[in-house]
């Protein structure tokens, strides 16, 4: 406790360096204030507590415009929420009044949007843009200056810092456009000293709006409001076009163009701070302190500034007198997927906002839960309990917080730019210092495209990726034994005893070395690297996913090289990343190894006309050795096959006659992909992989399946990927009930011309209902393929399409967004085509599957072990009882089975056993969750042992069809691209599933 008392005092004391003659926050006498627009901001702000001096005025200039200009009133006013074109018209009048303020265009969204960034600074800085951002990029990268500090120094005292404020990545979070409207007038147009200083000493750059797309939309739905003021209004259900909230996790992958957009910003202008605004706690968290655990691979220079500038921002506003500012908070700082991570991994200062909105610009009376507004050591100023709230309220403190963060930033403006530059020093000198020295993707793996993948994950990152020019040997350490338990058999001790051993290993020429002697080697190493988070962590509730590894998840090898020797190799720098698809040989028939690569699909429909089939068992052809699953293309011009084989990264093989293998056909399935009117960004993420793999469906909702009688006569394959928050079956059956309230239309209209595009309906309540249920029951009787993942399996099993599965409830299990390790049972089915033996998936506390041999069984989870210890008697544990007086029996044996297989039917239960499940009719078991000391890979397994060994991916004959029931989530965030085959192979595969299944003998 004393040890805590001490902390908290620094934590107090020493973040608040104000020196005394810092400017203090006022207004410049001299300079006339706006007085019409002054007497609104007043007006519209609930009560004077929730504003400041630097905010409740507006300067006034003659020939600059202030917001009203567009808005048609100040920002924040009630019932004003403008598009994103709005935004962008004001900032481009501001361009054109002024030469302290200048737009930038940086890029598109997936819908086409425009989206931009404003740069406010004195006339002088922005003349100078290219000159100083030439001083920013040798400090963000110190080899360009021989990592000297005192050369170091002087760019620190010549340069002008960029401070990188994005707006509105959520949409129903609306308040930061009009916030920032008014933040670029003052910063460009106010004479007071203190905001003079900042337009001076500090590049500001705003991207108003992030996720423009879903901004229209909620503006669109924000008008409906506004003419049904009093019916209620339909949810955001889309926000961008693939994914709502959770484009703020998307700073890993890099696959959305907004991440794509704000990374080549941030990186481009050489910034040194990106803050995010977002709205959801009363009335300003600053969650740049966080709380633990921090990212472990942030230096610690940043979390130093995070505990600097959250402690001062809060100091600021509470001595303005504003109530409910406080950082700290709950947030934890592990995972680098939010955008602000974008700064942190790349050598900057990331920082977040969380103010107070209504989700519109209504006012309104707002009632605060007890914890928001508890009084806790890091917040000692809480917000009221009960208090009306408004927009101009909400602009008040987001101006505020950020005049008065960029002011004591401009303060210490030389100690961030040193740092800036140390942390990219820090970056430089990995190897020397905390390691590792390289990662090496070899050249020899056999997923070259998806190692491809990853390396452009790596190359949108600003990572530089290096190719050896020969053959080279580094030392890898030896691997430290796991703790051996008393069960452990001869085999596994050996092993360990291998592994134990220093080795040496050659890589071939071509192999891809990710120096980390890079400025931004901190961003490849905290995603190639492996996480733990421990069970005993004081933290027990984690803000996001605790486990990424890219090399697991994307199923390609990658070697963490610690040995400084492999920095000597002979490499030159990599600028295109392509791998080399196309076709060698001579024939008309050609023939692709199968290793699990998801451009496979794209080729099977972008050679519509091709007669594909796959290879039920590996062969020999040309020299090479096929994998099971390869496949065998004709009927198609070597040429159209070449092309398309390049296009997909994939290498062919022609071949003059067919192996003598068994295969069957590869169709074109017809897929349906359903989502649901409750939440669609989970699914989002399968689409947005589907997209990229040119791969068509028809994307309907649970509603046009309850209108469609005849499934089969349009699909093969309906795809139903999770619906996300563990959606309860009744709600997908169900819906929002229709039992009151009005019918919620997404629609496109001319009130509401962003809705509508990705699907439409007149009322988003009603659900699936028993009517889509009876189809999706009779789409796979008649020979459909279902597949669904997580929350959908659950739904699966719940409308009684899998007797021989049950799910089970957890006691203990606690597995927060994870990679776990899974092994292949059933190599020989379809769906496991191209996957070796052990494969690591992606999982959130995914079902417990378990297997029942008689149909109707109740749900308990199986238990490891077998109850079959004998009786109390004579003799030793394996030696039988006797009964004195007669002859001994031999107790038969009992047959036991592992958990991922079907308890042995006994005698006693096959009597008249109408309940037994014959073996046709089981389930097959394609993928199993790794024994528990193999579960974890990276990130918080706890309880594992619940999960272990239980069936992770199940093929489940039902009728003439299938369904396919995932406990792992395989297609995620772009991240777990080397579990994509294991969909789509069962889309590839739809009619013919049932290939080399061997049935148990009872
Ligand atoms: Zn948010």
């Amino acid at each position: 406790m004393v040890r805590n008392c001490v902390l908290l005092l620094l934590f107090a004391v020493t973040p608040a360096p104000a020196s005394a003659d810092e400017t203090a926050p006022a207004r410049d006498p001299k300079q006339p204030i706006n007085e019409a627009y002054t007497a609104k901001i007043k007006k519209y702000t609930t009560a004077p507590l929730f504003t400041s001096p630097l905010v409740d005025y507006l300067p006034a200039s003659k020939n600059v415009p202030s917001p009203d200009a567009v808005l048609g009133d100040v920002s924040g006013a009630p019932g004003i929420l403008p598009y994103a074109e709005d935004v962008y018209k004001y900032m481009r009048l501001l361009e054109k009044a002024t030469p302290r303020v200048r737009v930038f265009s940086i890029g598109t969204t997936e819908e086409g949007r425009e989206m931009i960034a404003v740069a406010v600074s004195s006339e002088e800085n922005l003349k100078h843009l290219d000159e100083n951002r030439a001083r920013l990029a040798k400090l963000a990268d110190p080899r360009s200056i021989k990592l000297d500090d005192a050369e170091a120094d002087r760019l620190v005292a010549q340069s002008v810092p960029v401070y990188y404020i994005t707006g509105t990545i959520h949409s129903p979070e609306t308040g930061a456009p009009t916030a920032l409207m008014e933040l670029a007038y003052r910063l460009a147009v106010d004479d007071s000293s203190y905001i003079r200083e900042i337009r001076d000493g500090v590049i500001t750059l705003i991207t108003p709006v992030v996720e423009v797309d879903g901004r229209d939309r909620m503006v669109d739905l924000y008008r409906w409001h506004l003419a049904h003021p009093k019916e209620f209004y339909p949810p955001l259900i889309y926000w961008g076009k693939y994914v709502a909230h959770a484009n703020n996790r998307d700073a890993m992958g890099v696959t959305l163009k907004l991440t794509e957009n704000v990374l080549n910003t941030y990186v481009g202008w050489k910034a040194q701070v990106l803050h995010d605004l977002h709205e959801s706690v009363p009335y300003l968290y600053d969650n740049t302190a966080g709380d633990g655990p921090f990212n472990a691979w942030v230096d610690p220079i940043l979390t130093d500034e995070w505990e600097m500038i959250g402690w001062r921002n809060v100091a600021d506003m509470t001595k303005f007198g504003m109530p409910g500012v406080f950082t700290h908070g709950v947030f934890d700082t592990w995972s680098p997927g939010y955008l602000m991570f974008i700064a942190a991994m790349h050598n900057g200062i990331s920082r977040l906002y969380e103010t107070f909105g209504n989700g519109g610009a209504d006012t309104e009376e707002r009632t605060l839960d007890p914890q928001d507004y508890s009084r806790t050591w890091w917040r000692q100023n809480p917000p009221f309990p009960k208090t009306l709230w408004s927009q101009r309220d909400n602009n008040n403190y987001e101006q505020t917080g950020l005049l008065t963060s960029l002011h004591f930033f401009n303060e210490n403006k030389r100690l961030f730019l040193k740092n800036f530059y140390l942390k990219a020093k820090r970056s430089v000198t990995k190897p020397a210092q905390e390691g590792p020295a390289a990662y090496v993707l070899p050249a020899d793996d056999p997923r070259l495209e998806l190692q491809t993948e990853l390396l452009q994950v790596l190359q949108r990152q600003h990572v530089e990726i290096s190719r050896a020019t020969s053959t080279f040997t580094v030392a890898l350490p030896a691997k430290k034994p796991k703790k051996s338990s008393k069960k452990e058999d001869a085999k596994d001790t050996k092993e360990k005893e291998k592994d134990a051993e220093p080795a040496s290993r050659e890589f071939p020429a071509g192999s891809f070395i990710i120096r980390m002697d890079q400025p931004y080697s901190r961003i490849a190493d905290a995603l190639l690297d492996h996480q733990y988070w421990s069970p005993d962590d004081p933290q027990k509730t984690p803000y996001d996913d605790t486990g990424w590894t890219f090399g697991e998840l994307f199923n390609v090898k990658v070697f963490r090289v610690t040995d400084a020797k492999v920095l000597n190799t002979a490499m030159e720098r990599v600028n295109e990343l392509k791998p080399a698809g196309g076709v060698q040989g001579d024939g008309t028939i050609f023939a692709i190894n199968n290793n699990a690569e998801p451009t496979l699909a794209t080729l099977r429909y972008k050679l519509r006309d091709a007669s594909i089939e796959a290879a039920e068992e590996p062969f020999e052809a040309g020299g090479k050795k096929f994998n099971r699953g390869s496949l065998i293309v004709r009927n198609v011009p070597r040429s159209d096959f070449d092309r398309a084989a390049n296009e997909t990264g994939l290498r062919g093989v022609a071949l003059s006659t067919a192996p003598s293998v068994k295969m069957h056909p590869v169709r074109a399935a017809r897929v349906a992909f359903v989502h649901t009117w409750l939440s669609t960004q989970t699914e989002g993420w399968w689409r947005l992989a589907l997209d990229n793999l040119k791969l068509p469906y028809d994307y309907i909702s649970t509603q046009t399946i309850a209108k469609l009688d005849d499934l089969n006569a349009k699909y093969d394959v309906i795809l139903f990927p999770p619906v996300g928050f563990n959606a309860p079956s009744t709600a997908i059956i169900n819906g929002t009930s229709t039992a009151w309230g009005n019918p919620l239309p997404w629609k496109n209209t001319p009130q509401t011309p962003n809705l509508g595009k990705n699907d439409s309906t007149d009322d988003m309540r009603p659900g699936l209902g028993w009517e889509g249920v009876a189809h999706l029951q009779s789409f796979v009787a008649k020979g459909g393929v279902l597949l669904t993942a997580t929350d959908t399996s659950r739904f699966a099993l719940s409308i009684g399409l899998a007797d021989s599965v049950s799910v089970g409830t957890s006691q203990k299990m606690n597995i927060v967004g994870s990679v776990v390790g899974t092994r292949l049972v059933d190599a020989a089915s379809p769906i496991a085509y191209g996957y070796d033996e052990k494969l690591s998936a992606y999982c959130d506390n995914g079902p417990i599957f378990s297997l029942s041999s008689i149909a109707g069984g109740r749900g308990f989870r199986r238990l490891g072990g077998h109850s079959s210890s004998r009786p109390t008697g004579r003799g030793t544990a394996d030696d039988p009882d006797f009964t004195v007086g007669r002859p001994g029996v031999e107790a038969p044996e009992e047959a036991t089975a592992e958990l991922w297989e079907y308890p042995p039917v006994s005698d006693e239960q096959k009597r008249n056993g109408i309940r037994v499940i014959p073996p046709a009719n089981r389930a097959r078991v394609i993928l199993r969750y790794a024994d528990n000391k193999d579960l974890l890979i990276s990130g918080l397994v706890e309880g594992g042992d619940e999960i272990a060994q239980h069936p992770a991916v199940l093929d489940v004959p039902a009728g003439r069809g299938h369904v396919i029931l995932f406990s792992i989530n395989p297609v995620y965030r772009g991240e777990t691209r080397g579990t994509y085959s294991l969909v789509l192979n069962t889309i590839l595969n739809f009619d013919s599933l049932d290939a080399g299944r061997k049935l148990a003998e009872k």
